[in-house]
This record gives structure tokens, C-alpha cells and sequence, in this order.
């Protein structure tokens, strides 16, 4: 491992001015991926900020919405009444991820931040854009049974693997970030990018820019809700492809929709046209699979991960029905 500078912040000032003036600097919390890439080589930040010291770990109402602070640990959000009982969906997806000791030490803010989990962009041995940009991708001729088939470019195909963030961007969630020019707000489905030409951008933040907050704006969405993750063992594995699905039903009718998928794109995938689909429609298994055609539509499959295809549109159906049951 390469030697680094470590340095604990207690003020969200400090940490941001100490990682925006070093490129090499990173913030560090709950550490689960970020160690992980510095122990194979992937990441070599010079300097580490642990920002574990700032208060931003509660949850709380404002302004129509609940706040959960970035450093609020992963556990603690999916047992958390409010979360449980305004945001049962984003609960859900928390607890289909990693696993119980990893969800105790991972904050909202790193999840978010997770990086890809190609098997090239582990191996520095290997080619791959996002580790090394110029040296190609080593996934689009290779093995991509993992990989994307919405939004990826030839510049890499790589899927964004937290659950949470496919739960969040379903529910319209919006990041709070702190950063050298001041505060803005994010709108969760800008967060993440897709790869283009810099697939080595996850997201759109700027340099030094700190996630202090996510909030989640009230909604019908607290009854007819389902996360569905198929994966290939039960615990501790990531989605070969996820479903966030979320309804307001009224006797029998569809009045409001939400639906995202996981494990399909560079960033959690939104399905707006099958919502819109869903709308005004009675909550039957032919509606749901009607939905499911619009949703994968655009979708085109690499050599490994036709499957998806396939399993796709039948895990949004599977999602749908679980939810309008619920
Ligand atoms: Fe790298 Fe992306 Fe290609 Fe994977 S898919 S090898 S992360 S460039």
C-alpha cells in the first residue's frame, strides 16, 4: 500500500478546505469500499480526511421532507421508525445490501459514492478507463456479464452498484453538498453520471465538495413498496439487476408511480415513461407487464449479459405485483 497522510476534521469547513486544496486528498468515513481499492492498488489518495467526527449523522423533518445526514450509518437509517414508516422502500433497499456488519460501518454519503465493481477496474494488471483513463476497457470485449445495458458508452460499460441510491432516485430524493463556493442541492438523479468520455467521473460533484445530507421529500409512497434484488447468493452479494418499486393505489387504480432499476447502467435508472405507463391504469399483471416493455425499451445487451434482457422486464413485473400486494 502506498503511504498516506492521515488527518481527523472536526469542522465541515476544515475538511472541505483540506481535501479542495490537494487533488491526492480524499475524505474517508466508513471506509468499506475506499480501504478496499487502496489495499489493490486502485486508489492511491497521498492524504485521507476522516470526516467520522462531523455532526452530520441525524435524521430529521424539514420542510416536507426528512433529512438523513451523510455519516448516518447504513443500519441505523433502515431501522430508523421515520424511515420505516414515510420511506419504507429506501429501508428495504438498505437492508438487501452488503451485508449486516458492512451496513454498521457504511454512511449514506459513502454508499452513494461506491464505486463500480467491475472486475477490471479491481486489477490494475487490466486494462480499464475508469482506473486509467486512455487504457481501454477491458469489459467490452471481455467478460461483461455484469455490466450495463442502458447509457454505457465504448468508453466503459460499467454498472453503479449501491442498492440504496436505486431507492433514493425513485423517491425523488435530492443530495445536500457543501462545498469551496458555498452549499447547493442535487437532484439524485444528477448525482451520478453516466460514463461518456470520462467514465473516470462517477458523479458530478466538484473537487472538494462534501455530501452533508440527503432529503427525501414526503410522498404516498409508504404501503405498496418493493425492493427486488436478484443476485447469486442470498447475502453479501451485489444486483445482477434490482427493481425499486413504488405505488399509490386507490381502489384498484393507479394514481402514482415510481420505478427504478439497479445493476442495469452507469447510475441507478430511473423508468419515467413505464411510470407514466402505470398512471391511471388499474394495478393488474397485464398493466405491470405492459409497463415492463416500455421500461427495457433502448435496452441493447453485450455478450455475456443478454440474460438481462430477459430477466429484466419479468423482475419489474415481480416488483410491481409485490408491491400493489403489500
Ligand atoms: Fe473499466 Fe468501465 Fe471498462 Fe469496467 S466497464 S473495464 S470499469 S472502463
Amino acid at each position: 500500500m502506498n503511504q498516506f497522510q492521515y488527518v481527523r476534521a472536526t469542522k465541515p469547513q476544515a475538511a472541505i478546505e483540506a481535501v479542495a486544496k490537494d487533488p491526492n486528498a480524499r475524505f474517508i468515513a466508513g471506509g468499506t469500499n475506499l480501504v478496499d481499492l487502496m489495499k489493490r492498488g486502485v486508489m492511491t489518495p497521498q492524504k485521507l480526511v476522516d470526516i467520522n467526527r462531523l455532526d452530520l449523522r441525524k435524521i430529521e423533518r424539514q420542510n416536507n421532507a426528512l433529512r438523513i445526514g451523510a455519516l448516518a450509518l447504513n443500519s441505523t437509517v433502515a431501522d430508523d421508525r421515520q424511515v420505516r414508516e414515510r420511506h419504507p422502500l429506501l429501508a428495504l433497499a438498505l437492508n438487501a445490501g452488503a451485508s449486516p456488519q458492512l451496513r454498521n460501518m457504511a454512511t449514506v454519503g459513502g454508499n452513494m459514492l461506491q464505486r463500480t465493481r467491475c472486475p477490471y477496474f479491481y486489477d490494475t494488471a487490466l486494462p480499464c478507463n475508469k482506473r486509467q483513463p486512455g487504457s481501454g476497457c477491458g469489459a467490452l470485449e471481455g467478460i461483461n456479464r455484469m455490466h450495463a445495458i442502458f447509457g454505457f458508452s465504448d468508453k466503459c460499460i460499467a454498472v453503479h452498484p449501491s442498492d440504496m441510491s436505486v431507492a433514493l432516485v425513485a423517491l425523488d430524493a435530492t443530495v445536500q453538498v457543501s462545498g469551496p463556493k458555498g452549499n447547493r442541492s442535487i437532484p439524485f438523479a444528477d448525482f451520478h453520471r453516466l460514463p461518456g468520455d470520462t467514465p473516470e467521473k462517477d458523479t458530478n460533484l466538484e473537487p472538494g465538495e462534501l455530501i452533508t445530507a440527503v432529503d427525501i421529500p414526503d410522498g404516498p409512497f409508504t404501503k405498496h413498496v418493493h425492493y427486488q434484488k436478484v443476485r447469486e447468493r442470498a447475502s453479501y452479494a451485489f444486483a445482477l439487476l434490482s427493481v425499486a418499486a413504488a405505488l399509490d393505489i386507490d381502489n384498484g387504480t393507479i394514481k402514482a408511480a415510481r420505478l427504478a432499476m439497479g445493476g442495469v447502467a452507469h447510475k441507478p435508472w430511473r423508468l419515467t415513461a413505464a411510470e407514466q405507463a402505470l398512471i391511471g391504469k388499474p394495478a393488474t399483471e397485464a398493466i405491470f407487464r405492459q409497463a415492463a416493455t416500455v421500461a427495457m425499451q433502448g435496452a441493447k445487451a453485450f455478450k455475456h449479459n443478454e440474460y438481462k434482457l430477459r430477466l429484466g422486464p419479468n423482475i419489474i413485473v415481480q416488483a410491481l405485483k409485490t408491491a400493489a400486494a403489500a
